[in-house]
């Protein structure tokens, strides 16, 4: 039996999918606007994972995560501005529904190739918002013949009045207060209530045709649009950040219940936030990092995945080098008992009883489910069926650490060496700085450097 923490209901429930051995899950997806940081990619590793978990047991999934590429606005109370337009005007772009486009798409190419580079399965959906305006039309136009969406100048936006359960996570305690502070439209009747169409200005470019006018839709309709397009109107999973519980999941629930008249999604799971070095990462702040950065620490993309999976997907978990380092540790270690197995094909008996597994069927306890991994890969037995979910669950990967081999001193290239040398002097200096310095120049010439417990510096090829 699986079981996961529902936002909804605030406790943890079995989850019983609405068609037997079938699952859909619908991911709040990125906005395209910059590229993924390590923060950005954390919640899709649990994701995976709780993927690769229900396939194990021969469930058929259903996984779509969107691409918002119009209509999420700086502020998720429909203040500001869009952030793909912002990005274009910092690119000095003009602002055409192509070159949104055109941006959208190679800021996703860079997501989805982090995500492969992370041993994340593809999800079956990627929709873009902007290719679905069709359907958002569709919605505000059953919205507005119920009467629970109103016209006005700017907009066209949710009565949240007309419902009565529209604080459905119970979390709106002071939310009236801060969107009084906030208000913009004169004509929204409710502080609470939010835009679903918003009208272009008349001298942009950015907008489509619709029954109402040129305009484009809001972010919350986007995601309940694409979610029916490729799950239905109720559906089984709905993931997002914690961040998106007050508002943004709160206004996609309002309008896809009204619209539909039953639950949109049985479950909500929502992830909490990634930091780095004890603080909140922030591009604007400069505390920040990307996937491609680590090679050059000598770190590899799977030792973030396994740090990622040593803690909760609903605590805040701190990232640092250190925590890092001591996550290629312990990987290498797991490894090294997984020596020599290469195929293993257990029954699902032999998966659904193990230890590991059935700390993942409860709100995908990945920290303990990775723990009883490496006390089994030690054992003699279950031996084999640790290291089967530990790669195809779990979805870690040793290979890059197999095909190390250590490069012997000698036959390195001169310069190599001699930056070899340099670190070596530099990390008996306690000069840690200019060692990482040198350890990414080495990195750039196609080796990556480890150190050794014992102080010396191993070297393998790139
Ligand atoms: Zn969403």
């Amino acid at each position: 039996m699986i079981r996961f923490y529902n936002t909804q209901t605030k406790s943890i429930e079995a989850f019983n999918p609405i068609k037997p051995h079938h699952v859909g899950i619908y991911h709040c997806g990125p906005t395209v606007y910059d590229r993924a940081h390590l923060g950005n990619l954390c919640p899709f590793i649990y994701w995976d994972v709780m993927r690769r978990m229900f396939e194990s047991i021969g469930y058929e999934v259903n996984q779509v995560m969107n691409f918002t590429d119009v209509g999420h606005i700086v502020s998720d109370a429909d203040q500001g501005d869009d952030k793909m337009v912002s990005a274009l005007i910092k690119a000095g772009k003009e602002l055409t529904i192509e070159n949104l486009h055109i941006h959208g798409r190679q800021i996703a190419k860079t997501y989805l190739d982090d995500l492969d580079a992370l041993n994340i399965k593809t999800p079956h959906h990627l929709p873009y918002a902007s290719q679905h305006i069709k359907e958002d039309i569709a919605i505000i136009q059953k919205l507005l013949e119920s009467g629970h969406a109103y016209q006005v100048d700017d907009a066209i936006y949710f009565d949240t009045s007309s419902i009565d359960n529209y604080d459905t996570f119970d979390v709106h305690g002071d939310l009236d207060q801060k969107h009084t502070r906030v208000t913009s439209s004169k004509e929204k009747i409710s502080n609470r209530d939010f835009s679903l169409w918003k009208f272009s200005d008349p001298e942009s470019n950015i907008g489509w045709d619709s029954p109402w006018g040129k305009g484009f839709p809001g972010w919350h309709i986007e995601c309940s649009a694409m979610a029916w397009r490729y799950l239905g109107e109720s559906f089984d999973i709905h993931t997002g950040g914690i961040e998106h519980i007050s508002i943004h999941h709160t206004n996609e629930i309002a309008q896809s219940e009204t619209a539909f008249n039953q639950p949109m999604a049985r479950m909500w799971l929502h992830n909490n936030h990634l930091q780095l070095n004890g603080e909140k990462i922030s591009k604007s702040e400069g505390n920040v990092m990307y996937l491609d950065e680590l090679s050059a620490h000598g770190l590899h993309p799977m030792d973030y995945r396994y740090l990622i999976l040593t803690s909760h997907y609903r605590s805040e978990q701190n990232l640092t080098l250190n925590s890092l380092r001591s996550a290629r540790k312990a990987r290498h270690t797991l490894a090294k008992q997984f020596a020599g197995i290469t195929t293993v094909n257990p029954s699902s008996a032999d998966i659904t009883e193990n230890p590991a597994m059935k700390q993942l069927s409860v709100d995908l306890n990945t920290p303990q489910a990775l723990a009883s991994i490496r006390l089994q890969s030690k054992a003699s037995d279950n031996h084999e069926i640790a290291f089967y979910i530990a790669t195809e669950i779990l979805g870690l990967d040793f290979s890059d650490l197999h095909q190390s081999t250590e490069i012997s001193f000698d036959t390195l290239p001169a310069n190599v060496a001699e930056l070899l040398h340099r670190r070596s002097a530099a990390r008996e200096a306690r000069d840690f700085t200019s060692a990482d310095e040198i350890r990414a120049e080495i990195t750039k010439l196609g080796y990556l450097v480890e150190d050794n417990p014992n102080g010396t510096q191993k070297i393998t090829k790139k």
